[in-house]
């Protein structure tokens, strides 16, 4: 991608108001723009990166089992109704149709769809377990919408939900969900700062799990047990104040964000809606489901809260909108001709490069705008360089930059 075409160009200062690293950040640098409180757009750098946080959520929730189908956001009150959420659930989207006069909700998760869409299936024992998912638009009327793209009031989800025969295949399932939630994080480049947390199960289970990633401005408050690296939320210290698998009392009080989170819903859902399977002996037994979140528009805001310094944001490599960023530095047609060249060869060898070729920008902003873009290798072509026919090659995360030979790029952008 030249950079001459990119759209938009990025900004010197953060817009008025934004207070958290993520908004000002991905804005200035041109990745999400802000529409309204809670409500944002991906930009194309911040749309690369989506797409990329998407498909390591995918490959993992499909190696967990999962298949993957696309539910709506226009739901009828009538399901809402059923389980009594339509008066309680208090940031659900409420609207009147102006032809029909109908009232509906807009979605801010799917248990009231999908639990009568497998009802509607007439389950055997045989068709169990079975794991749906999919990634879409949800609603919230956040009471209040800040942090950038950690809170939105239209966020995206993946929203994965399983059903069962019983307790025991449920609860082994979720165990191993645990798994598959930090390979999505480690893949993403937070694993080493997110902790499986202890948090209330509601009335139906003793314990819910969230997914909490530590940084200084996290809206929540955790406690870690250092000695089995799992914290308990705030619900839970007040109840037990220690921790739930050693009795440890000596536990880390830190700021977190919820990146996801896992429940066991039991029946909760199934009882209303009568969702049941025939068993071996052909009597009807409540289906057990589990249900399981991640938020993707707050988990790359977490990404960028937790890898960043003043210059600007740190892309772990797993989900950098672009694997090398080229800068022609200098307006020499020699060098131009020899920057061109290695752009064209690093396509070739099917790396995403985003050449910053600018005619019109300084050294200055070249640099400082690769700093705050991110991307985690810096490739320098300048008349330097060029004279000892190499680029300069620089990680983001490091202080220390190197000439390479051509060849030689490959490797080390690959690792
Ligand atoms: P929170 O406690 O932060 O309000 P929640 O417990 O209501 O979130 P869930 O309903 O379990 O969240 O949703 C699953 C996941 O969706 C959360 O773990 C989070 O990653 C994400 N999420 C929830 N609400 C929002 C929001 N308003 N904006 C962005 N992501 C969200
Ligand atoms: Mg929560």
């Amino acid at each position: 991608m030249l950079q001459s075409r990119l759209f938009p160009k990025t900004k010197k200062e953060a817009p008025a108001g934004e207070a958290s690293v993520n908004a000002r950040l991905l804005t200035r640098a041109g990745f999400i723009d802000k529409l309204m409180a809670g409500v944002h757009i991906f930009l194309p750098l911040g749309f690369r990166v989506l797409r990329k946080i998407e498909s390591i959520i995918r490959e993992e929730m499909e190696a967990a089992g999962g298949q993957e189908l696309l539910m709506s956001a226009l739901q009828p009150k009538e399901n809402w109704q059923r389980t009594g959420r339509w008066e309680t659930y208090d940031s659900l989207f409420r609207f009147v149709s102006f032809y029909t006069k109908t009232e509906l909700a807009l979605g801010p998760t799917h248990e009231e769809i999908i639990s009568p869409l497998v009802a509607k299936a007439n389950l055997s024992y045989k068709d169990l377990p079975l794991y749906l998912f999919q990634i879409q638009t949800k609603f919230r009327d956040e009471k209040r919408s800040k942090s950038g793209i950690l809170r939105g009031r239209e966020f995206i989800m993946k929203d994965f939900y399983s059903f069962h025969r019983d307790e025991k295949d449920m609860e082994d399932f979720y165990e191993k969900m645990k798994r598959h939630y930090m390979n999505i994080f480690e893949a993403c480049g937070i694993g080493d700062k997110t902790y499986i947390t202890f948090a209330s199960g509601g009335t139906f289970s003793k314990y819910s799990h969230e997914f909490q990633t530590v940084t200084p401005y996290g809206e929540d408050t955790i406690y870690i047990c250092p000695k089995c690296r799992v914290a308990v939320n705030k619900e839970i210290i007040e109840e037990q104040d220690s921790c739930p698998q050693c009795g440890n009392r000596d536990l880390k009080e830190e700021k977190a964000i919820e990146v996801g989170n896992i429940f066991p819903l039991k029946t909760k859902y199934s009882e209303p809606f009568d969702l049941k399977y025939t068993d071996e002996d052909g009597s009807k037994k409540d289906v057990i489901m589990g249900c399981y979140g991640i938020g993707l528009d707050r988990l790359m805001g977490t990404i960028v809260e937790v890898n960043h310094d003043e210059e600007g944001i740190i892309w772990p490599a797993g989900v950098a909108p672009f694997q090398a960023h080229l800068l022609l530095l200098g307006r020499d047609e020699k060098v131009r001709k020899y920057a061109d060249e290695i752009y064209a060869f690093l396509q070739g060898t099917g790396i995403d490069v985003l050449y910053d070729e600018r005619p019109d920008s300084s050294m200055g902003e070249k640099l400082k705008d690769a700093d705050l873009i991110g991307i985690p290798w810096r490739l320098v072509a300048s008349e330097k360089t060029f004279g000892e026919n190499k680029i300069e090659v620089k990680r983001r995360d490091s202080e220390e930059a190197k000439l390479a030979a051509k060849d030689d790029l490959i490797k080390i952008i690959k690792g």
